[in-house]
């Protein structure tokens, strides 16, 4: 390029809001801007890559820089600076980006809480798709306060191993923020900015994995105890997250809680988890339910003691966790045994600390019975509730269900799963799964020749009907 140097103007541009683009005239946008690109940037200065846009008001060979871009660029109005084309790179975009926030003016005398959630919606609908570079200096209003954030840090997809120079912000990246020290910024929610910004690349399809109407309760459960475990590692020590250990689902039987949590188990280490339930880890022997509960987390220590860091992630889901943690005291056999079988739990779920390999998974339907010292932070923390589905639920778990009868035709054209949804308040998906089968039996048994059983079922004949549905709801 002939000219890299162009004359320092004033910002045409009235707001502090644009401090990441800079202006020039329409003749020289067209010659910083590479062939085909719908975005220009240039670097400005020695180092930062800012946006460009064409102005009228600003004359051939200028740049129109605002105060606080020339505050740290170090120029004043006048001044010549290099100016050049900048092509992002491919694979350019941030996985996650840490900014330094720090006032720039007040306008609320107090120290100020600011969420992270919020800000980093913020930042991203104004800077989507525009360069970052370590170093550079932002400004932003938020709450009536002017904000300028530093970039401290910068890591492109895809090398989250390496720190990088500068990246292109996505509505995927993850923002990070940190307070300037003696700000007296306070930083809220940086977990859930973080985590449900995390949520928003996974779709999950629950129907195709045969869970009927529970979307919101695994989103939920997502975020709250999977995320932490999908972060890259440098994230979350940044973060200060530590791994949900332990969560409990809870609600009335046949709700899916099993459903929910050997997928859950699946998703996070690709395998059938561990299942086993309260009632057969309970032993008549004094001292056997302990050892059942230690050997439990037995493989998981061994894996970690063996493999360290790089040891699998073990499920373990507990279902009626009941059986064994009623709460302490409550029973009354006054041997204090079932005491020890608690506390033999605790000690496990804690000593998990050490571990980073453990989730454990327990599910109730009385939660109430629950030993309190279960559910404390560290141990079962994030409680999630399965309750009995509503009208869509049910209409998808009956279309769950007779999904192959469909496939097949053997439903009868008058079948409205809409309509048995609806008069199926109050039903589990266990229920209405029971339904289904109930159905099924009436069909094939009009089909039975009571006088020769052993003829064989005329298989093109059978079909489900509407009635037969509406008998088995009868039953
Ligand atoms: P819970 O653990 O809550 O007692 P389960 O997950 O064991 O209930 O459910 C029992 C059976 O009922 C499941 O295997 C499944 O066939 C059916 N079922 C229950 N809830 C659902 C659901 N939400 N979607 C699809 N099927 C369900």
């Amino acid at each position: 390029m002939a000219n890299d140097t162009m004359i320092v103007t004033n910002t045409p541009a009235r707001d502090l809001v644009s401090t990441n683009f800079v202006y020039c005239s329409l003749v020289d946008l067209r010659r910083l801007a590479a062939p085909g690109s719908r975005l220009v940037f240039a670097y400005v200065g020695d180092s930062w890559v800012l946006s460009v846009g064409a102005h009228d008001d600003v004359p051939n060979g200028s740049i129109g820089l605002n105060a606080v871009q020339r505050k740290y660029l170090r120029v004043s109005t006048g001044d010549s600076i290099p100016v050049r084309r900048f092509v992002p790179p491919e694979n350019f975009k941030l996985a996650v980006l840490t900014l330094e926030l720090d006032y720039l003016s007040r306008a609320k005398a107090r120290d100020e809480q600011v969420d992270a959630v919020i800000v980093a919606q913020l930042i991203k609908r104004r800077l989507v798709d525009q360069v970052l570079t370590v170093g550079q200096k932002v400004t932003f209003e938020y709450l009536g306060n002017n904000f300028l954030f530093t970039v401290n840090q910068a890591v492109i997809e895809g090398q989250e191993k390496s720190d990088s120079e500068r990246g292109l912000l996505s509505a995927d990246t993850y923002v990070i923020f940190e307070a300037a020290g003696g700000s007296g910024i306070k930083i809220i929610n940086q977990r859930e900015s973080a985590s449900s910004n995390l949520f928003r690349q996974k779709e999950f399809n629950l129907k195709a994995l045969g869970i009927g109407g529970l979307g919101d309760e695994f989103a939920d459960i997502f975020r709250r105890a999977f995320a932490s475990r999908v972060f890259p590692p440098h994230v979350t020590s940044k973060l200060g997250i530590k791994h949900v250990k332990g969560m409990l689902l809870y609600g009335p039987p046949g709700t899916g809680k099993t459903l929910m949590a050997r997928q859950i188990g699946k998703m996070l280490n690709g395998k059938d988890p561990k299942i086993v339930n309260g009632p057969e880890v309970l032993s008549k022997f004094v001292g056997e339910t302990e050892k059942n509960i230690r050997d439990l987390f037995a493989d998981a220590e061994h894996d970690q003691r063996t493999r360290g860091d790089q040891s699998d992630l073990h499920v373990i889901i507990f279902d009626e966790v009941d059986a064994i943690c009623k709460s302490r005291g409550s029973t009354r056999d006054g041997t204090g045994v079932h005491d020890s079988i608690v506390n033999q739990l605790l000690t496990k779920i804690d000593g998990v600390e050490a571990l980073n390999n453990v989730l454990l998974i327990g599910m109730t339907n009385r939660k109430d019975l629950l030993d309190e010292a279960l559910l404390r932070p560290g141990r079962l923390e994030v409680q999630v509730e399965i309750s009995l589905p509503d009208e869509a639920g049910r209409l998808q778990i009956l279309e769950i269900h007779t999904t192959k009868m469909k496939e097949n035709s053997f439903l009868a054209p008058d079948i409205n799963l809409a309509e048995l949804a609806a008069r199926t308040k109050n039903y589990s998906g266990a229920e209405l799964e029971g339904v289904v089968k109930s159905a099924v039996s009436y069909a094939l048994n009009r089909q039975l020749n009571m006088d020769d059983l052993n003829k064989p079922v005329d298989e093109e004949n059978i079909k489900v009907t509407m009635n037969d549905f509406l008998e088995a709801i009868d039953e």
